[in-house]
Formats: C-alpha cells, structure tokens, sequence
C-alpha cells in the first residue's frame, strides 16, 4: 500500500488522493469470457438500477422467452426488466436483493430451450435520430455496467442547457480482484468502440476519450488496433484507486471539476463504463435487450475463479457452482470488489445488471476487527487519501454524534464512498461505513420534511375550501 498526497497521471496532470491496494487481477485477467448455463429457476429482480423500480408485466403461469419484457415503470429514472431464458413464471414475490433488502422479482422456470423472442430486431443507429437512440437504449434496459445502475437512457438524455462535448469511456476497472472489463476490452474491442460511437451520436459529442489503467497494457493494445477514429483518443492512466470513478475521471483526463452536487454533464461531460458502450453495442446489432452480464467470480476459496457470462438472475450461488464451488468455506462473499462492494448474508441473492463481480474471502482476508467506539489519533491519513477533498475523519465523528447540520455542511454528500479513507486509517475506523449512515440519515430527513411540507400545503388549501363554505 502507498499514500500519496498527489499523483500524475501519464499526461502530466496532478491527482490528489486515492490509495494502491493489492490489485490481485492475476486469478482472472488470463480466463477468458466463458457463459454459463442459466440454472433451472432464475429470480430477476424488478428493482435492478437506481430509480423507480418497475412493475410486473406478466404474471403466474405465463409462458416468457429470452427478451420478453418482465417488468416496466412510467418513471423517467427506471430501466425495464426482461427475461433472460425461456420458459414459464412461476411466481412474483419478495427475494433477498443483493444490493440490500429484499425486492419483488419475477421467478421463471428455465426450459433450457432458449427461445429467443421474436420481435426482438436489430437496429441501425446511423438512421436514428439521438430521441430515437436514446428510446432504444431505455428499451433495451441498458443501466451503467460498473456497478452503479444508472439508467442509461437518462445519462445521455442532458438537458439542452448543458451541452455536452466529451464523452469518456470508464475501462480503468480499478477495483482489486475485478477482470470483467479488462476481458471485454480484449474479446470484444471493436464492441467497445462500436458503442462508444452510439453514445456519442445520442448526446452529440464530437470527442471521445477510452480511460484504461497502465495495468491492462494488452488492452490498450487491442483497443488501438480498432480506434481509426481521430475523434476518439485513448490514454493510459496510472494505476491508481480510484481511477475510475467518474468526478476522479474528469478531474484528471480534462483538468474539470464537478461543482459539489454537481453531475458531469455541468461540465460538458458523460461517463460511461465499457461494458455498457459493449452491451449498447450489442443490443443495437441483435436486437436482444440487457439480458446477461460478464461476472468475476473470483477470491482465494473459489475453484476455479473465472469470468463468466450469467444470464441475468442466477443465484450467486449457481455462479460459484459454475466455477467448481468453495474450496473452503468463505468467511465473506462480496458483489464487487473489496473496496465498495456489499457484503451477503445469502447465496440466494441473483445477479443483477450491477453484479460486477463476486468475490469470496478466506477467514484470513476478512479479518478486520472494527473498534466498539471509533478511535481517531488526528494522523491525517484519510484527508490525504480522499479523492473528493473531503474531511473523512470528520464526517465519520460527527456522523457517529448524529450532528446532521454538520455532516451536510461539511459536504457529506459529495462522497463517492470509494473507502480509500477506511482503507488507510490506523485506527480502523469504520469511516466510509459511518458516512453512508449520515448520507442515508440526511436522506431521510429530507424526505420527511418534504411530506410534511406537502402536509401542510394540503391541511392550508383544506383550511381555505372550509374558509368559502
Ligand atoms: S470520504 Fe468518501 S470519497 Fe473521501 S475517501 Fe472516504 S469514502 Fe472516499
Ligand atoms: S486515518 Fe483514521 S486515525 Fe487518521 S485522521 Fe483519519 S480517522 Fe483519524
């Protein structure tokens, strides 16, 4: 591990923060992209992105095919949900959801036939307008790939106030353990390129920037054999996380920086993760919507750590299955990396269009004893290795005092919740862990005092109508 205050990036621009854990990319980056076979009953969450979750569009007994539309919402900010094989519904209830809670999903009995939906054409983009391209891309349920789950559709939707001249293409994968990008990059660059250039046309940039890390030299290698564009450039940055998220991204490609609560398109700019610019591309040539994702089943108890291509709503557990299973019985299973990926109480959990990846630690790599009361020396290290020039450490205290003017004062919400801070503390405090609970707790008060805003606004106009009678 190393900590330093300000690092360069190959082209010279200063970066501040971040930190250099163990990237342990070994156990997968040489397994190329193998599919799985969906297991006999997949349960697709109707909630799988940020945003309005949807409602069912079938129900008990009905027969789906692969891309048959499951699950919609009127809702701007939603992606629908389709069926990733065919065969019947079998029921619509509750499932443990692995991004947290639980979530109604649509179970469907595999027939193992994989009948494709008919309906389902390829779409020639050249002859589309950027609204035709962008409905397209909502229809297909495409949601940034990276993990987040952000709809698509409405990042390349920015209003016409903020134009947008820049896109960049997230390949930095600077997550340890993770290989499901690095693998598309190489099997599928020409995908990648494709899609970029259907994201440009949507939000009518005329540039174009592919982000890779310093680490992954044989894709960029791949990459450039395909990029004959001169509107799209590909750079190398250093190997460094949090590379790749998106306000760290701008900051050092373009030298811009996202206000606080800003987004990027306030600077002319949209970040997208390669695996969405290649399942964009994708949909467009066969016509099949965002059905199955790459996956990095890895960590030092699975068999056989690999990358595999899962049909959406497959148990975690049929995933590790596919891979040889345990060797050993994991002390922690993770969706993502270890740096901002969400522990599971269950291997029931399905991939979902954010599972990146599926990482399983031995009791050894678990082990992290949390302090009962968090214990802070004032070593500074979390300040430096903040990429959002945020105060960890007080965010974390005041947090823990539920002192919620100061948290939002001190700009709580400008956090990313990468864990560069909790990774570096001395102290182990849980300080990324306390700063959700202050995110999620100003989240709450905000929207209690909207309903009693809303409350009293109707109790007025009530009060009046009884006024006139
Ligand atoms: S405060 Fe947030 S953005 Fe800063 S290092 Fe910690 S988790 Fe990352
Ligand atoms: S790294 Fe830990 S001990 Fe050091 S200042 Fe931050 S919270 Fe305190």
């Amino acid at each position: 591990m190393g900590i330093t205050a300000g690092i360069r990036t190959r082209w010279g621009k200063r970066v501040k923060g971040g930190v250099h854990p163990p990237e342990s990319k070994h156990l997968t980056a040489d397994k190329p992209i193998v599919r799985m076979e969906a297991p006999e009953l997949v349960t697709i969450p109707l909630r799988q992105h940020v945003g309005a979750p949807c409602s069912p569009r079938v129900k008990r007994g009905d027969r789906v095919l692969v891309g048959t539309l499951i699950g919609d919402s009127e809702a701007f900010v939603s992606a629908p949900v389709h069926s990733s094989v065919s065969g019947t519904v079998r029921g619509i209830a509750p499932h443990p959801h692995p991004a947290g809670g639980e979530s109604p999903a649509v179970t469907i009995e595999n027939d193992g036939l994989y009948e494709r939906d008919p309906s389902l054409r390829p779409l020639e983009w050249r002859d589309m307008e950027p609204d035709e391209i962008r409905r397209a891309v909502r229809a297909a349920g495409m949601v940034g790939l990276g993990g987040a789950a952000f709809p698509t559709h409405v990042k390349l939707a920015p209003p016409k106030e903020f134009p947008i001249d820049t896109v960049i293409l997230n390949g930095a994968e600077c997550e340890p353990f993770l290989t499901a990008d690095y693998r598309l990059m190489l099997e599928h660059p020409e995908d990648v390129v494709e899609g970029l250039r259907i994201i440009m046309s949507a939000v009518g940039a005329h540039r174009a920037i592919i982000a890779v890390e310093d680490n992954k030299p044989l894709a960029v290698k791949k990459l450039a054999e395909v990029v004959r564009d001169p509107s799209i450039e590909l750079r190398t940055l250093k190997t460094r996380y949090p590379q790749g998220a998106e306000k760290v991204l701008i900051t050092n490609l373009l030298g811009r920086e996202v206000p606080s609560g800003g987004l990027p398109m306030h600077v002319g700019v949209v970040v997208n993760n390669v695996g969405t610019a290649r399942a964009i591309a994708q949909y467009f040539r066969t016509g099949l919507p965002l059905v199955e994702r790459v996956v990095t089943v890895t960590g030092s108890v699975i068999r056989e750590p690999s990358n595999l291509l899962v049909p959406l709503g497959s148990s975690f557990a049929a995933a590790v299955e596919a891979c040889g299973g345990f060797s050993a019985s994991p002390a922690k299973v993770i969706m993502g990396g270890p740096m901002m990926g969400l522990a599971q109480y269950t291997l029931e959990v399905p991939v979902v269009k954010g599972t990146s990846g599926i990482l399983a630690l031995s009791d050894r790599e678990a082990a992290y004893e949390v302090p009962r009361e968090p214990v802070c020396i004032r070593c500074g290290r979390c300040v430096e290795a903040c990429p959002m020039n945020l105060i960890p450490t007080y965010l974390a205290a005041f947090s823990h005092r539920e002192k919620w003017d100061q948290v939002r004062r001190l700009n709580i919400n400008d956090c990313i919740e990468c864990g560069c801070c909790t990774y570096t503390c001395p102290t182990r405090n849980p300080i990324v862990q306390l700063i959700k609970v202050g995110k999620a707790e100003l989240a709450r008060l905000k929207t209690l005092q909207e309903q009693r805003a809303r409350e009293r606004e109707e109790a007025m106009e009530q009060g009046g109508r009884d006024g006139d009678l």
